[in-house]
């Protein structure tokens, strides 16, 4: 949608709200529809092809104003994650479908839904350990159970495992950034042999630092077999799996318990929208019975799914693939240009969107180069460290970037690298 559809959309949409506040005397206070009323009323996968904004909006009074919040709202998101579980091939099991027993939900955020599924690991955990050995109590297990991730994870699972009082342990990343099976291996057989109690790990697809991608096909079948739960955050990278080319970085998911993506990050959907998903919706709802957040959405004013169903079917999913094409695209772009400099090297793969790069040289040269870039403020990067190397990162975001905004901030970059290797080379920071 261009600004000039926009500004009429826009007002016409005052007018809808008005004309529903001014008329709210002549509806009905009450739905009467039954639950389950609104999946055969929706197709059963998102278009393809983009649809025009007033056949969407034509479906609001149609579809979602005979239900009102409840249960509109919560039937509405049940088909909208499996709309877009099946964009991006999530197998079956995941997707509720009629009578299925997964399915998803929107969380807040991804760090959300890592907590949500370690807490309900846990008490599964809790569960089945004490069903094997009845003298322990809920305290001895809960002192002795680990969840793991990959050095390289976000810092909210570390964070989900604070607050869900278990230990926390880093598997080793190998040169690529990446957690392969043995190195989980290696800790699990540890910690078990000396009486700890593996229970939860988070495998990260598109870590934050450099998008590297942990080896789900070999850390799931050991999951699987430890009783290990395995959720994957795949915040940022999740979209790209709606193109063919990128799905195969999802293999292993058929393996995983739960799995979470952000629309919010990279698929058009404003925050917050964060799409969480497992095999066994028993296994969250069992483990909130008391304190329900799984059911916590119904109780809130949002309704999230709307957003999703209008990006859904404005872009549709071609638009979407292209969206997610263009941004890998220009990255390529961006990272022929560094290595065409000699005085840059690149620090990490480039799979999506996310170009690790840095000057050839120490790391306070490379400070230097990031704060002259982020002083100057034409663009704006974010660093990180890989291993001790201080890394500069060039994430493409926005949905008007285009190649000339690439070239742009490549120039500039060079041009403030040159500035600074001259001033550099005639102080002595030299090390
Ligand atoms: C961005 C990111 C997160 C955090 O996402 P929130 O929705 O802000 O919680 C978690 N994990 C990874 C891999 C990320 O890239």
């Amino acid at each position: 949608m261009d600004a000039a559809e926009f500004r009429k959309r826009g007002k016409e949409m005052v007018d809808y709200v008005a004309d529903y506040l001014e008329k709210i005397d002549k509806r009905q206070v009450f739905p009467d529809v039954e639950p389950g009323y609104l999946r055969p009323l929706i197709p059963d996968c998102a278009p393809q092809d983009p649809e025009s904004f007033e056949d969407v909006f034509k479906d609001i009074e149609k579809i979602i104003m005979p239900g009102a919040a409840s249960p509109a709202c919560t039937e509405l998101e049940t088909v909208m994650l499996d709309w877009l579980g099946k964009m991006i091939n999530l197998p079956e099991e995941f997707l509720a479908g009629k009578d299925g027993q997964g399915g998803g939900v929107i969380q807040g955020s991804a760090s959300e839904a890592t907590l949500i599924s370690l807490l309900a690991a846990r008490t599964k955990t809790i569960r089945r350990v004490q069903s094997e050995n009845p003298e322990l109590t809920e305290a001895e297990i809960m002192g002795r159970l680990v969840a793991y991730a990959s050095d390289q994870a976000h810092s909210s699972v570390e964070r989900a495992a604070l607050i869900g009082g278990v230990k926390i342990k880093n598997v080793s990343s190998d040169d690529k950034f990446t957690v392969c099976g043995s190195a989980l291996k290696k800790v699990l057989d540890e910690d078990k042999a000396s009486g700890l109690i593996p229970f939860f790990f988070c495998a990260t697809l598109g870590t934050t630092p450099c998008c590297s991608f942990d080896r789900l096909l070999e850390l799931g079948p050991i999951c699987n077999k430890e009783n290990i739960w395995m959720h994957i955050d795949a915040a940022y990278a999740g979209s790209a799996f709606i193109c063919p080319e990128f799905r195969h970085l999802l293999n292993g998911v058929e393996f995983a318990d739960s799995f979470n993506f952000n629309p919010h990050k990279w698929l058009l959907v404003n925050f917050d929208c964060s799409a969480m998903w497992v095999k066994k919706r028993s296994d969250l709802i069992g483990a909130f019975k008391l304190e329900p957040l799984y059911l916590q959405h119904h109780h809130q004013e949002r309704f999230r799914s709307l957003k999703l169903w209008f990006v859904l079917r404005m872009y549709g999913v071609t638009g979407l693939q292209e969206h997610i094409r263009k941004h890998v695209r220009l990255s390529h772009q961006f990272e022929h240009l560094v290595l065409q400099d000699e005085r840059f090297e690149i620090c990490a793969e480039v799979v999506l969107g996310l170009v690790c790069f840095r000057l050839k040289g120490s790391n306070e040269l490379n400070k230097a180069l990031l704060k002259s870039i982020n002083e100057a403020k034409k663009i704006h990067l974010v660093p990180c460290y890989l291993r001790e190397k201080f890394v500069l990162r060039f994430a493409v975001c926005s949905r008007t970037v285009e190649s000339t905004h690439v070239k742009f901030a490549w120039q500039h970059i060079s041009q403030l690298a040159t500035d600074l290797l001259q001033t550099w080379e005639h102080d002595d920071h030299q090390q």
